[in-house]
């Protein structure tokens, strides 16, 4: 399960930021998630208490923040949020796009327990 492999890899991250910080463990994280990245929200939200299992995010509260495709034309030049993330120019049409934004997947925040 790719999404699981994800979950694992975010958890080695903020584990390295939890040591970095000397906090013993993490009550919450913020996760950013591009509609055109590849990963499904609700499979990492499901593969994220698996990988976190016995690591200092056990337990942790997990937020998805979406990030919406967006696409430059290289037919028109319009700047668009495209629906249901399907790479197209939502103002002309074309195929012919550059994406901008919406491939993201990272870690955004983190919030430490003191103690
Ligand atoms: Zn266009």
């Amino acid at each position: 399960m790719h999404e699981l492999s994800l979950a694992v890899a975010l958890v080695e991250q903020a584990e390295a930021v939890l040591e970095r910080e000397g906090a013993p463990r993490a009550l919450a994280l913020t996760v950013r998630i591009g509609d055109w990245s590849g990963v499904d929200p609700d499979a990492f939200a499901f593969a994220f208490p698996v990988a976190a299992e016995g690591s200092r995010l056990a337990g942790a509260r997990l937020e998805i923040e979406r990030e919406p495709l967006r696409v430059r034309c290289r037919a028109c030049g319009a700047v668009t949020e495209p629906p249901d993330a399907i790479p197209c120019c939502a103002a002309c049409g074309a195929a012919d796009v550059e994406p901008q934004a919406g491939q993201a997947f990272d870690l955004r925040a983190l919030e430490v327990a003191a103690c």
